[in-house]
């Protein structure tokens, strides 16, 4: 569960940062309660007409009573099992924590639905007149400003509070500060123990942003420095000049049927050029999705092998992997390149037969997932990395991806990184620092941007008869569905709900139209079974794909030219942008539904930037700015957090510090 937050040792569990505080350090009389209240408030009180019955669901109770002090009284409504209301009785003495709600209109009484609640002793305080003495015993735990934690299902919120509070207030603790003294002075940072005090068990709300802008700092700042060193050393480094298949770019779009546009000849240009030098180049290519990055890919590996060493190519996910490969091959076998593939479904004897293909300089290009880093992959004489939606790598691996495994011997190989979804300026910068970057601007001609359009869920029948009209045009439609419990696409939970909505949607379209196959595609599907699926997609043998966001991670399905993204308010505008991405890219103009419950649309103003705007970057952008780096969404969407204290592109400002101080060179080192 903590490693699906990113957490892996302690310091990361420090770094795991409030979303909010709750203020329960003083208990507020019932009759000061205001309307309209954001925030929470504390209030202590004696139980009145306890009621305790059992709710439609199984095993849940509702507790209804009424709460009392000497300035009011609440309704109290709470929820709970069968055993969760127990020293609960009229006259017991109860501290609450909630927002107070006033039903019909603002007359009567407050109410607090759902509070958080416990039952406490009340004590007597000697020394005062009788009467005005009652102090409440504040619960375990409240009366301090109570950090409110982002979490993933299956760990409870309260849980990893206690564990992060035990942690930051253990006399064992011993952290080294990994800031330079001299930065904290300067900066007037403070020390990095008590900045953890100052987020997770703040005293004061004041303590609470410059505690966090440190850790900002110190993520940032340490990002950076890695960022640098890594640079630094690999500046010392040499690697083969691949000046020598400098022809590629032209060898390979002799072959196309289409013309290479100008943007990717220019983005060709800048890689080659790159390569043909002797130290190692280290370049991001960019695009929107559709761009035709892969190409661009191509033409770089064709160079290498052009000029004699071979090249490798890392992809995230094997549905991509196979498809890479099939690209790859698809385009460079003709002209005599050997390509082979290694996934984790690789078997035992082929993977065999491939280190010695390798070895032997009998492959030119090998394409596979992670498994291309498992020990025996070593090509001979590598001349080129290609590293596929880097993102996804995550900033741990990226690091050990970009070194240790493809060294042999005094050449460094060069590396491409190509990212599938703009990244935004800031973010670019914090993750990559001053990494090269090519972006490749436009799209290849021909392409009418995909038609977005906002449909409540109340109107599915619509979009079903949409749909029909379509397919029986004998176009291809793409339906991503809800998958509940199934945020990155592994499969999981949502995997039943995947079969489930493919054969509604199988059985809605066959009473209309009998005999439209559906296909499902999830993430616990047999990598042969994904592929298969997507082949028969592909080839009209079924004209609809059913499948989780699995379908987003760059998959090219020129045929399909519809493409219905349920619950969409649910995710990233990029993720969205990125799975709309799929259709359009044929010859057939592409249709985007966003379906959503007509409250979550209307919500959720930010999808309506999907439907004004096709271009990604400015996409990407947007996202940023509206749910920003830390957000856990990113978590789903990527496979871990990128950033943890510092927040995108609100701390740009701690980033630009950060650099500034780095650049000093050698000054705090
Ligand atoms: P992405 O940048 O999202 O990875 P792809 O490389 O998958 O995009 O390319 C999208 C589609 O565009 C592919 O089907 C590819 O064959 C096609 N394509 C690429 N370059 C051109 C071009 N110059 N002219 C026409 N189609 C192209
Ligand atoms: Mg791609």
């Amino acid at each position: 569960m903590l490693s699906r937050l990113g957490i892996h040792t302690v310091l990361d569990l420090l770094c795991h940062l409030p979303a909010r505080y709750e203020d329960r350090r003083a208990v507020t009389p019932i009759g000061d309660l205001r309307r309209g209240a954001s925030a929470g408030s504390v209030i202590a009180g004696s139980v009145e007409g306890l009621r305790i019955r059992p709710a439609r669901a199984r095993n849940v109770r509702i507790a209804t009573f009424h709460a009392s002090d000497r300035s009011g009284r609440v309704a109290v409504t709470l929820f709970g099992g069968p055993r969760s209301f127990h020293g609960l009785s009229d006259g017991a003495s109860v501290a609450l924590y909630g927002v107070p709600e006033w039903r019909g209109g603002g007359q009567g009484i407050p109410e607090l639905r759902n509070p958080d609640w416990a039952v406490v002793e009340e004590r007597r305080s000697p020394g005062r007149d009788a009467g005005d003495a009652r102090v409440v015993q504040m619960p375990a735990g409240w009366g301090r400003l109570l950090p409110v934690y982002p979490t993933v299902n299956g760990l409870p919120r309260k849980l990893l509070a206690g564990m992060i509070y035990d942690c930051v207030t253990s006399p064992d603790l011993a952290l080294t500060d990994p800031l330079p003294p001299e930065i904290l002075k300067k900066r007037g940072f403070p020390p990095l123990r008590r900045a953890l005090m100052g987020v997770h068990a703040p005293q004061d709300t004041g303590e609470i942003e410059p505690s966090r802008a440190r850790l900002a700092y110190q993520e940032l700042y340490e990002i950076q420095r890695n960022i640098r060193e890594a640079g630094r050393e690999r500046r010392k480094r040499h690697a083969p000049s691949l000046a020598g298949g400098a022809g590629a770019a032209d060898e390979l779009a002799r072959t196309l049927p289409f013309g290479l546009t100008p943007y990717q000849r220019d983005a060709i240009g800048e890689i080659s050029a790159d390569m043909c030098a002797e130290s190692p180049m280290h370049r991001l290519l960019q695009g929107d999705v559709g761009a035709g990055k892969t190409l661009v890919a191509l033409c770089a590996v064709l160079q290498c092998v052009r000029a004699g060493y071979g090249a490798a190519v890392l992809v995230p996910t094997t549905v991509l992997c196979e498809q890479f490969f099939s690209e790859c091959a698809g385009r460079l076998a003709p002209l005599g390149v050997r390509c082979a593939m290694i996934t984790g479904g690789t078997r035992q004897g082929e993977r065999a037969r491939l280190i010695e293909s390798l070895r032997g300089g009998e492959t030119d290009v090998l394409v596979g997932t992670h498994a291309l880093l498992s020990p025996g992959m070593e090509c001979r004489s590598l001349g080129l990395v290609v590293i596929d939606e880097q993102h996804r790598f995550g900033v741990r691996q990226r690091a050990q991806a970009d070194t240790d495994p493809f060294v042999a011997g005094a050449l460094f190989p060069h590396t491409l990184m190509m990212s599938a979804t703009p990244i935004p300026r800031t973010l670019c910068l914090a993750l990559y620092g001053d990494v090269e970057t090519t972006v490749l601007r436009g799209k290849p001609p021909g392409r009418a941007p995909v038609v977005t359009k906002l449909v409540s869920s109340n109107h599915t029948a619509d979009v079903y008869r949409f749909l029909l009209d379509r397919v029986r045009a004998g176009e291809r439609c793409c339906w991503v569905c809800r998958a509940v419990g199934d945020e990155d696409g592994s499969g999981g939970a949502g995997t039943a709900s995947v079969v489930d909505r493919a054969l509604d949607i199988e059985r809605e379209l066959a009473r209309k139209l009998p005999g439209v196959r559906a296909e499902r595609l999830h993430g616990r599907m047999k990598p042969e079974e994904k592929a298969s699926a997507i082949a028969r997609f592909r080839d009209g043998s079924s004209l609809i794909l059913v499948s989780t966001t699995v379908i987003e991670v760059g998959i090219d399905i020129p045929e399909a030219s519809v493409i219905v993204i349920e619950g969409a308010s649910r995710y990233g505008l990029s993720q969205l942008h990125q799975m709309r991405g799929r259709v359009g890219r044929g010859a057939r103009a592409g249709v985007c539904l966003l379906l959503d419950a007509a409250a979550d649309i209307k919500r959720s103003r930010r999808l309506e930037i999907l439907v004004k705007c096709g271009d990604g970057f400015e996409i990407a952008e947007e996202d940023l700015r509206l749910r920003g780096a830390g957000e856990l969404d990113g978590l789903r969407q990527h496979g871990r957090v990128p950033l943890r204290a510092a927040t995108l592109p609100r701390d740009s400002a701690l980033l630009d510090l950060a650099r500034a101080d780095l650049a000093r060179n050698g000054h705090f080192q």
